[in-house]
């Protein structure tokens, strides 16, 4: 339900007012949950009430969805039944293991099971865990298609079939996968197909593959959609951008990221070799961080994930793999290293901060290639886009020269070494050179030389002028033709599609549908 600025009325009930079994109040009052959010305010009453309804729950990211269909989906399950009641199926290993995190705190005093299956795992392992019966299936499509082929599950009895982030799991080439899923699950009457179990869909985007598994297996649903003015996003968090010629993302995510203090955030790239040079680029300069992306071993991945979530380390770099529907809580920054190509990748991103009701800051680093991008991206989402205040160089300088001035002052200068390398010194500087610098600019020299990239500071590297506007993309491409050539203001040619020069990055399918 949103108000006439598209802001979404905020009605949250309290837990304790729904009718929710006692074991189930308890679990959520030891999970710390007290009042729902108006997504679990609007669709958990719902769904207690009807005996077979199929929904829709569309709700801006970290507005606490997992809980939305954990708790009546829970709730709907007889745990004296040793069958497979409930089957959630989600994009990503990462998201299918927080949603059974989450599930298997609720479900602890209920006295059921329930498992994860996802490809990688040991399928001994996987039909060991199936010999215990459980009732609710937590599953990334893949595997799941597997074990079903093999004969291995058994859905018969499946009383709620949840689709988590559907639309990801068609953009990441799920869609026969699912499609075989619901052929278990569903059988054709007419146009339709009818399900013996209720099915839900989860997300805070959509796209137009979704809408037609929507049409086709659901039965009249209800539909409920929280987005807010901005698509999805939610509106605690702040959107920046910052411009930087061509060739200059690096020094500029570096000028972000060591100015910022206690940064605890995911830096996103679009592919596998950008996250390993932004690694390399960090670790190079000592800053400590983590990555993250689908060649790592599950394991691994699991791992990284759950340190970051105990702030044992506070940089992740990943691919869109962490993208989707990933919790940790209070990470203070997302910076997207490029812009990614679609708009719901940019959406579910961005939400890996601000979270529940917290605060977040996105940046974006912007080549004049992607100018366009950021374009639609905002006449697409609403969102206000603002340029970034960098740090000023003299600041972060400051900063650099103060902390090199105290290493230095704790050398005693009466040091066998030093009293060496003063003499040294001086039979290798001229009397020219010597009179040439004062004390301070020779120190100044000294840390200059030992800054390792000296572009991280350099300002003329950015690009200043550039306002992101609504105006039709054609007029983009007009403007920037008849600019170039021209002294670098706004938009260079770059930025034209299919133009020769510049543009490093072109996106190779259409970039940002609206
Ligand atoms: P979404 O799936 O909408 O992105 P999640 O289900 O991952 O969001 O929830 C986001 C965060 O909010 C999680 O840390 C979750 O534990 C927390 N949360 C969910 N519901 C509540 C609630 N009613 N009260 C307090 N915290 C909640
Ligand atoms: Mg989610």
């Amino acid at each position: 339900m949103c108000d006439e600025s598209g802001l979404v009325i905020m009605q949250n009930l309290e837990f304790s007012s729904m009718s929710l079994s006692d074991e189930m109040l308890q679990s959520i009052q030891k999970m710390g949950y007290t009042t729902a959010t108006p997504i679990q305010s609007e669709v958990i009453p719902y769904l207690l009430q009807q005996e077979n309804a199929d929904l829709v729950a569309l709700a801006q990211t970290g507005s606490g969805k997992t809980a939305a269909f954990g708790v009546p989906l829970l709730e709907k399950i007889d745990a004296r039944q040793g069958q497979i009641q409930a089957l959630v199926l989600a994009p990503t290993r990462e998201l299918a293991a927080q949603i059974e995190d989450i599930l298997g705190k609720l479900m602890k005093p209920l006295g059921m099971r329930s498992m994860t299956i996802y490809g990688g795992q040991s399928y001994t392992v996987q039909r060991s865990q199936l010999k215990k019966k459980p009732q609710v299936l937590i599953a990334t499509p893949g595997r799941l298609v597997d074990l079903l082929n093999q004969n291995l599950l058994d859905l018969t009895g499946l009383k709620v079939l949840v689709l988590d982030e559907a639309d990801r799991m068609l953009s990441m080439g799920f869609e026969e996968d699912l499609q075989t899923i619901l052929s278990y699950t569903h059988s054709a009457d007419g146009d339709h197909e009818r399900a013996s179990c209720q099915t839900w869909l989860f997300s805070a985007t959509m796209a137009p593959g979704v809408k037609r598994i929507l049409n086709r297996y659901l039965h009249k649903p209800k539909i409920v959609e929280q987005l807010s003015g901005n698509q999805g996003v939610s509106s605690t968090l702040k959107h920046h951008f910052v411009t930087v010629r061509n060739g200059y993302r690096k020094q500029a995510l570096l000028r972000i990221v060591k100015s910022i203090d206690n940064f605890y955030g995911i830096i996103f790239c679009q592919t596998k070799k950008d996250v390993a040079e932004v690694e390399e680029l960090l670790r190079g300069h000592d800053i400590s961080c983590m990555s993250l992306h689908g060649d790592k071993q599950q394991r691994e991945r699991e791992h990284i994930l759950k340190s970051l979530k105990a702030e044992k380390f506070s940089i992740l770099i990943a691919t869109d793999v962490a993208a989707r529907g990933i919790d940790v809580k209070n990470l203070s920054h997302v910076i997207h290293y490029s812009l990614p190509i679609e708009i719901e990748s940019y959406i579910h991103r961005s939400g890996r901060t601000g979270r529940n009701g917290e605060e977040g800051l996105v940046i974006s680093i912007m080549e004049p290639s992607d100018f366009s991008k950021l374009n639609r991206l905002q006449r697409a989402t609403k969102i206000q886009f603002t340029p970034y205040s960098l740090r000023k160089t003299e600041d972060v300088l400051k900063g650099i020269a103060k902390s090199e001035l105290d290493q230095l002052s704790h050398f005693k200068s009466d040091s066998h070494i030093m009293r060496e390398l003063k003499k040294i010194c001086g039979e290798l500087l001229t009397e020219q050179e010597t009179n040439l610098f004062s004390t301070a600019e020779w120190i100044a020299a000294l840390i200059h030389s030992k800054m390792r990239d000296h572009s991280i500071w350099r300002d003329d590297i950015y690009i200043q002028d550039f306002n992101p506007q609504s105006r039709p993309e054609g007029r983009d491409r007009r403007e920037t033709g008849s600019r170039s050539g021209q002294k670098r203001r706004g938009p260079p040619s770059s930025f034209r599609r299919g133009g020769g020069g510049g543009g490093r990055r072109k996106p190779s399918k259409p970039s940002f549908k609206s």
